[in-house]
């Protein structure tokens, strides 16, 4: 049996992951799951999966908890501490699926252990590549990546040379704003901005993936992970979102991953790897499909592309500035308070003020002091917001 823990087990790709777990139960050994306010499903799944232990990241919810737990054998446990001694759990293979930084400590503490992390935590590659790359050489760990992009990359590297990687395309369906006239997006709606044309995702990323954040975050993660200069990396915009990724190798062939929009597909790679099994996804009919579609990304439509060059060229402590100005911007906008495309106003000024401020940037990538200038690029880009 094999010891499986889901960190961020309530969300969109926790679910998608839970699925795939629950069609072969007899085979995984559920140790954690945690979520934060859904506790309802948080209690069914442990319960259903027999989990060791479900945790949510609310202090406040403990309660709840343990009364949506009474009668089963399941502990309960709450708060960010708790996730973290969850992730020091043993288990053989680990998702990392919470949205955003909190996603950082439990996936550092789950490489300890030197097993697999399934990583679909991106904010964690771009705030702190660097360190979770180290982490898991420091302990003999495997990442896989679970971002249909970077699980399609990944898919195309096998067997291949690094060296022999001439570039590396990152699609992107181009969100819930696409066609847009430039001129209303300004204007655009919460709503409007939380439903993705092609995918069914947490409303976070679906927000980012209409601003393009995503895709931005999405290309710093490239850079992190699989090491390949800024300039070797393209966005480009096809709608269908079916080509996940491609790469193009020094004798001019491109490498792509064709599949459909379904997260299950590059969660299922994550879990057999190093082998491929059957995964209950959508088989293409390319006939049916027809055309695919391609563009290049428009930079006045989608500013966050550009701002994500900068920070792969800044490197340092710049990735988990712009992590943490994006989360902020994204809860303002949220929240009503700033516009669409005050976003990438908001992280953008966010990076010069920390620039400008003495050298945080260039400090030493530790846990606490990406915790520490996550912490001041929050309050910058909060002052900002108020301004
Ligand atoms: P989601 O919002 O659906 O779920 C987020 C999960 O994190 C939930 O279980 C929630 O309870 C938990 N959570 C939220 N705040 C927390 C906190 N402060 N501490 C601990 N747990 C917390 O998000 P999602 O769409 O499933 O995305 C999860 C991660 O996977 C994100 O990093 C996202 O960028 C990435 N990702 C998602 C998709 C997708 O299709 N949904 C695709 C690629 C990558
Ligand atoms: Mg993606």
């Amino acid at each position: 049996m094999r010891r499986v823990s889901i960190f961020g087990a309530t969300g969109s790709i926790g679910q998608n992951t839970i699925d795939l777990i629950r069609r072969a139960p007899d085979e995984y050994d559920v140790v954690a799951l945690t979520g934060a306010h859904n506790i309802e499903q948080l209690a069914r799944d442990a319960i259903e999966l027999n989990a060791q232990v479900a945790v949510t990241a609310e202090d406040d919810l403990l309660d709840d908890l343990r009364d949506a737990l009474s009668g089963s054998s399941v502990e309960a446990a709450a708060g960010a501490a708790a996730i973290e001694e969850a992730a020091h759990r043993p288990a053989d293979w680990t998702m990392s699926a919470i949205v955003g930084a909190a996603g950082l400590a439990p996936g550092l503490a789950a490489l300890e252990q030197g097993t697999t992390l399934a990583l679909a935590n991106k904010e964690s590659l771009v705030c702190a590549g660097e360190l979770l790359l180290a982490t898991r050489k420091a302990h003999g760990a495997t990442i896989l990546p679970v971002d249909s992009e970077h699980s399609a990359v990944f898919q195309a590297l096998i067997g291949e040379d690094l060296a022999a990687v001439e570039r590396v395309i990152i699609t992107a369906s181009g969100g819930a704003f696409r066609d847009w006239p430039l001129d209303q997006l300004a204007e655009a709606t919460l709503e409007q901005a939380s439903s993705h044309p092609n995918w069914d995702m947490g409303q976070r990323i679906t927000i980012d993936s209409a601003s393009m954040f995503n895709k931005a975050m999405e290309l710093i993660e490239t850079r992190e992970f699989f090491g390949v200069s800024p300039e070797q990396i393209e966005t480009l915009v096809h709608p269908q979102s079916m080509i996940h990724a491609l790469v193009g190798f020094n004798d001019g062939a491109l490498m792509a991953h064709v599949g459909p929009p379904d997260m299950r597909h590059a969660i299922g790679f994550a879990l057999h790897h190093p082998t491929r099994r059957h995964i209950p996804v959508e088989r293409l009919d390319l006939a049916a499909i027809g055309t695919f579609e391609f563009r290049a990304p428009d930079l006045r439509r989608w500013p966050a592309l550009g701002i994500a060059r900068d920070v792969m060229e800044r490197g340092g402590l710049s990735g988990a500035v712009f992590n943490a100005a994006k989360e902020t911007a994204l809860d303002a906008f949220i929240a009503g308070q700033i516009g669409f495309l005050a976003m990438a106003d908001v992280v953008r000024a966010t990076l010069d003020t920390l620039e400008a401020s003495d050298g945080h940037i260039d400090a030493t990538m530790t846990l606490d002091n990406v915790l520490q200038i996550d912490h001041l690029a929050r309050k910058a880009a909060r002052a900002i917001i108020e301004q």
